[in-house]
């Protein structure tokens, strides 16, 4: 198994630290607000590469932070008027809403940061102690000209920097490369903390270092993030980590990029956003949702469109009735074996899939594999040439498949019961042979927003999108 590691700047062969268990941490939520369907393209990827490690044999650790202290859950907490834990909890319980719904699987640990003052303040005393750290008017700081390697994450010229800048806000861009705040000290409209340097609350870039080493130890396997993380804020978990222990902090690092909209990346400070809520409430399936957002290279930007979810959900619906034409056939009760044909195929797609998977996690022709392979089904449907061993044996290989992509099992969407009592109208109109009447309920139907489908166990009723 092949990843490209952003720190160095290639593509390398992975083997875990121990033995089958891979240790990882995945940058979680900043828990001021709903998150977008960009945050989740990257939330999804992590899911996907957390899924394809089991699928490999691999145990998974899973570290994932939910930022409930830092500039921005503050400042909306006071704009709010309401505690910070008031305001932070609500986002979070609805983060982990979201995340059921895209069918990301829960990792091991959620760490609050709140929850974690004592760590990051014993991290913070070490850097002290090693001359890293320094007090300054308005907090503790981060001396990077103390650590060497500064920049080799995101290939930055630390030379280039004037020592003794500083930076106090917990975002910022490259061009502002300084000293950065590991603890700001108190504020009169901030929440504090006591501590032996001065009471204050954390800097958004210690938290991480602080949970991420609690939970995976001092050197793990993989770290993860989207690529607007790289700098400052991974760049600064390995200076606050490695200047701490001097070991290495990160063997894997990997981030995905952005997802876009019309060339700009989707961002609560350019207004261009959707949130997962927003989607749903528009009407979109979850699935297809989920389905958009894995099926583009981790690396690769995706683009977002409505043309492109609409394009997803004819594919989820593509494999959902390929699958019940399967199940109907398993159901059957004459017996017979697996034809080697059938069995040829199946392993021709799961080696296909596995390869590219394997590679990188090389999404796009993995699942060109799999839908090369949901065609030629089809066509053997079609020839009556699919026996029930046979459907019963594709079925087990699908289920497999989708313990990674998990978009196999419809979501059950409820249908209207004025929808419902159309239909059933239909049917009486049909069973009367007023075939007029019966097409223009179905029209009525249609311009509802549901399509009715006549199969031969009776109709089926689908929302359209
Ligand atoms: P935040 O809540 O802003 O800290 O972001 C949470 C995660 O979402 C981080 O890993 C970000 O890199 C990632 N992220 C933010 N915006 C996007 C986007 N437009 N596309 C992909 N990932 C994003
Ligand atoms: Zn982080």
């Amino acid at each position: 198994m092949r990843f490209y590691n952003t720190l160095i700047k290639s593509v390398e062969e992975f083997s875990p630290l121990e033995g089958d268990v891979v240790k990882m941490y995945t940058c979680g939520p900043t828990v001021y607000d709903y998150a977008h369907i960009g945050n989740f393209r990257t939330y999804v990827f992590e899911d996907i590469l957390r899924r394809w490690l089991k699928f490999r044999g691999y145990k998974v650790i899973q570290v994932m932070n939910i930022t409930d202290v830092d500039d921005k859950t503050i400042m909306g907490a006071n704009e709010k008027g309401i505690s910070l834990d008031e305001y932070t909890r609500e986002y979070t319980n609805a983060f982990f809403e979201d995340i059921d719904t895209l069918r990301i699987e829960r990792a091991e640990h959620y760490p609050r940061a709140t929850e974690h003052i004592n760590e990051m303040i014993a991290l913070i005393e070490k850097l002290i102690e090693k001359g890293i750290a320094y007090v300054a008017d308005d907090g503790i700081y981060y001396s990077i000209a103390k650590f060497p390697e500064y920049g080799k994450l995101s290939g930055f010229d630390v030379k280039s920097v004037k020592a003794g800048a500083r930076v106090a806000k917990d975002e910022y861009d490259k061009e502002d490369v300084r000293d950065f705040a590991l603890w700001k000290f108190r504020r009169p409209d901030e929440p504090f903390w006591s501590a032996p340097f001065g009471d204050g609350r954390p800097g958004w870039h210690i938290e991480c270092s602080a949970m991420s080493m609690k939970y995976l130890g001092e050197t793990f396997d993989i770290h993860i993030g989207g690529v607007d993380n790289i700098f400052p804020h991974h760049e600064n978990e390995i200076a606050q980590s490695e200047g701490a222990t001097g070991k290495k902090f990160v063997r894997y690092w990997l981030h995905s990029e952005h997802l876009i909209v019309e060339g700009r990346k989707m961002s609560k400070s350019l207004g261009n956003f959707y949130t997962l809520r927003d989607l749903l409430s528009m009407g979109y399936n979850p699935i297809a949702i989920r389905y958009l957002l894995l099926s583009t290279h981790y690396r690769k930007q995706l683009n977002f469109t409505f043309d492109g979810l609409k394009g997803a959900y004819s594919t989820v619906m593509r494999l959902w009735d390929t699958i019940g034409r399967l199940e109907s056939i398993s159901d059957l009760s004459v017996d017979n074996k697996v034809k080697p044909k059938v069995r040829d195929m199946i392993d021709r797609m799961v080696k296909g899939f596995t390869e590219e998977m394997d590679d990188d996690l090389n999404i796009s022709p993995a699942l060109a594999h799999l839908f090369d392979f949901i065609r030629d089904v089809n066509s053997t449907i079609d020839r009556g040439e699919l026996g029930s061993a046979d459907a019963s044996e594709i079925l087990k290989a699908l289920q497999s498949i989708d313990t990674v992509l998990d978009v196999m099992t419809p979501i059950e969407e409820e249908i209207p019961s004025e929808i419902m009592e159309m239909v059933e109208k239909r049917e009486r109109a049909r069973e009367m042979k007023d075939f007029g009447l019966a097409d223009r309920i179905r029209e009525e139907v249609f311009n509802l927003g549901y399509i009715i489908e006549d199969t031969k166990d009776g109709p089926k009723v689908k929302k359209k999108i």
